[in-house]
């Protein structure tokens, strides 16, 4: 039986994390037998080593030669005291201190060098943004070897083959597979618990890269799919997902299960306990995911089923997401018009933006969609350009931008089944005289979007988990 885990940066962030983290791992190793980990860098918020990394590296490329020296003697500071704290003096702490401190000394030179040229490049990036996990795999391997468990670092480069897209790269498949198992396999067999760093890849060339935000969570879907797991389980810092961001909706709830589409759908929405793509190898072999609580062990979490019907129907989460424009554009000559929503979108896809949501007046006069705030201007000069012809004849009217605005998301799988479902949404918000600027199906039926002017984001969010379970 073999068991992915992964543990985020609060599982991993302090000394008393790490203990913690070890204590679950050697009792779920007893269990499973083959047990691989896959850790963040350390992340004892708000303080989070990839945070340092990062705003070192582009504080350094702006010209600012002093952040990044700082950020260096933070970073000494968070590893060495959970080394000190954690490794005996007469055991591996020097060695780990010593490579630890490599890592810090790199971090410094490679700035120093993004300083002088004033100039970051995706790939500079990359080698510097995932050095955190490269630090904590090797303290936690340190600490389980200390007490008494067979235990190795490994880092993903030597593991996940990626395309050069930096920052954001895509896993080769096929490679990857043929790494993992020749380097994970026989460490397995021996019982060494390999701790795998999350985040990082490396080119088939060997150049560092990164999976993105939220790619530890994808590094253990891929080992996962690769080993064949029979489960893949993400710790965290809450009791798995919940019915609202916690940190938002204090009476939030964990989710007992969800269907992979139902928290897809929340992912997409902003949910940002996991990110959709990262589960997808998972979804696509019917890997079982959990998401627990290193805090709180004891507590099932939520398991992530390959599809768990409609459930007992209803509503099970809302989630949102801020910072977004709502871009329309409208026309009377748009009417019955064929290809302009194809042309609209194709628009769009040459800015390199992406659409959170679309939503379509049936009078066919107009069509907007949400997306980043960050992406309005290029969206619209797109939009102008694609249109330049139809603008001058007055068949499209305007192409406009409302902002700022929210997109709150409403998940259930059962909800279609719901008769008024729709209704009491809307009646609870109306209650508390939040305006529904536009609305969106999620096509998977399991989801129903509104925007929402910013300012009501939070308004929304508690309307609507008040008919969570009433
Ligand atoms: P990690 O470092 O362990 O990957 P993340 O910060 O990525 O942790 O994800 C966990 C956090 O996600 C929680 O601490 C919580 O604040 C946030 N979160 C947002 N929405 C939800 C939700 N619906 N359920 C659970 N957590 C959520
Ligand atoms: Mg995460």
């Amino acid at each position: 039986m073999t068991l992915v885990m992964k543990f985020g940066g609060t599982s991993v962030g302090s000394a008393q994390a790490l203990r913690e983290t070890a204590v679950l791992i050697k009792n779920t190793q007893a269990d499973w037998r083959d047990v691989v980990v896959v850790a963040s860098g350390m992340g004892s918020k708000p303080v989070k080593v990839t945070d340092l990394l990062l705003d070192g590296a582009h504080s350094a490329a702006a010209g600012d030669g002093e952040t990044y020296q700082q950020n260096a003697v933070l970073l000494r500071r968070i590893h060495h005291e959970a080394i000190d704290a954690l490794l005996e003096p007469e055991g591996e702490r020097q060695q780990i201190l010593a490579e630890n401190g490599r890592f810090i000394d790199r971090f410094e030179a490679l700035c120093q060098a993004v300083h002088v040229l004033g100039e970051l490049s995706p790939r500079a990036l990359d080698a510097i943004g995932g050095m955190g996990e490269q630090m904590s795999v090797r303290i936690l391997a340190a600490y389980l070897r200390q007490t008494g468990h067979k235990a190795e670092a490994v880092d993903a480069t030597e593991l996940i083959v990626t395309d050069d897209n930096f920052l954001n790269a895509s896993p080769l498949l096929a490679e990857t597979h043929e790494k993992v198992l020749a380097r994970i396999r026989p460490l397995l067999a021996q019982g060494i618990i390999p701790l795998v760093t999350g985040f990082i890849g490396a080119t088939s060339d060997g150049v560092t890269t990164t999976l993105g935000r939220g790619g530890s969570d994808y590094t253990a879907a891929i080992l996962g799919e690769a080993l064949a797991a029979n489960e893949v389980w993400i710790w965290t810092d809450v009791d798995g997902v919940m019915t609202a961001d916690p940190r938002l909706v204090p009476d939030a709830r964990s989710i007992p299960t969800l269907s992979y589409r139902e928290v897809s759908e929340l992912a997409f929405y902003g949910a940002k306990v996991l990110h959709p793509k990262t589960i997808r190898p998972c979804v696509e072999n019917n890997i079982p995911l959990r998401i627990k609580n290193t805090f709180h062990p004891a507590h099932p979490g939520t398991v992530i089923v390959p599809d768990n019907g409609d459930g007992d129907g209803g509503i099970k989460a809302v989630t949102a997401i801020k910072n977004l424009g709502l871009i329309t554009v409208e026309g009377k000559g748009m009417l019955g018009v064929p290809g302009i929503a194809a042309r609209t979108f194709a628009a769009v896809a040459h800015t390199d933006q992406s659409v959170l949501l679309i939503s379509q007046a049936s009078s066919e006069q107009s069509i907007c969609f949400a997306a980043p705030d960050t992406g309005i201007q290029p969206i619209i000069a797109s939009l102008e350009e694609a249109f330049a012809e139809e603008l001058q004849r007055q068949d499209i009217d305007t192409i406009w931008a409302l902002e700022p605005v929210s997109i709150v998301t409403i998940v259930g799988a059962g909800m279609r089944h719901i008769p008024g479902i729709a209704g009491r949404i809307f009646t609870a918000l109306g209650q508390a005289q939040v305006n529904v600027i536009a609305i969106a199906q999620g096509s998977s039926e399991c989801s129903i979007s509104v925007v929402v002017d910013e300012k009501d984001t939070g308004t929304a969010v508690t309307q609507i988990h008040n008919l969570i379970g009433n």
